[in-house]
């Protein structure tokens, strides 16, 4: 895996690799940064991406995944995705900082994009706004979340509380204090206390945990 740019989000992102068994070449043009992951990565370089010679030498054509970790240098974010373009990379996660971007590296080729941080804005609002634990839009209109068991389906089988028809929800997944999350029944009975992940439409979910 090739991770080019190593600041806050490609560093996280070739670490969690790391730690995943993946070998990662971590390329970026500032030395000090280079030099902080030479002992974390598999490899590390320092390079401009935007040199179609370096990207060259480094081997970027032969990788099948990289990640184009550079946001706030939009200029070097765009060329050194269209290079990797050029060279038939066949899997490409580009970082873009806004939905701008995102649509300009998806115009040039890139077959992935994230948005960390609007993704991440996003999910937070429904946390501090509401009684969410935790939450992940899966696809527009789609989403998980966690959040406790609420009154209406506790001491009572998933399968008679009927939420899936009554909230547009259905229970995931249950976990118990102290123990871990496991897949929900129809036979689950929920207990106070207990954390449940629910799927469904973004505002049945947030509904659902209003329920609280
Ligand atoms: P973050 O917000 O995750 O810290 P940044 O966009 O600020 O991300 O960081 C991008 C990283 O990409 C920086 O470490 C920067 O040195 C590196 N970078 C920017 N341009 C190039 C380039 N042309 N070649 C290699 N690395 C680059």
């Amino acid at each position: 895996m090739l991770v080019i740019g190593l600041g806050r989000f490609g560093s996280s992102l070739a670490m969690e690799l790391m730690t995943h068994g993946w070998e990662v070449l971590g390329l970026d043009s500032n030395p000090r940064l280079v030099q902080a992951y030479a002992e974390t990565l598999t490899h590390t370089v320092t390079a401009d991406s935007t040199d179609d010679e370096a990207l060259r030498q480094i081997g970027a054509n032969e990788f099948t995944r990289a990640v184009v970790a550079i946001g706030s240098h939009l200029e070097e974010s765009i060329l050194t995705t269209s290079l990797l373009v050029d060279m038939g990379v066949p899997h490409i996660w580009g970082k873009a900082i806004s939905r701008r971007h995102g649509r300009i590296l998806q115009q040039i080729g890139c077959h992935h994009v994230v948005l960390p941080e609007h993704d991440m804005g996003e999910r937070v609002a429904h946390l501090v706004s509401g009684r969410m634990l935790d939450y992940v839009e899966i696809e527009q209109d789609f989403a998980l979340g966690k959040t406790r068991a609420p009154r209406e389906i506790i001491g009572r089988k998933l399968g008679e509380t009927g939420v899936r028809s009554s909230h547009g929800i259905t229970v995931v997944c249950i976990k118990r204090h102290g123990e871990q999350f496991t897949y929900a029944t129809a036979e689950t009975v929920p207990k106070k206390g207990d954390i449940v992940i629910v799927a469904g439409r973004t505002n049945d979910v947030e509904r659902f945990a209003e329920l609280n």
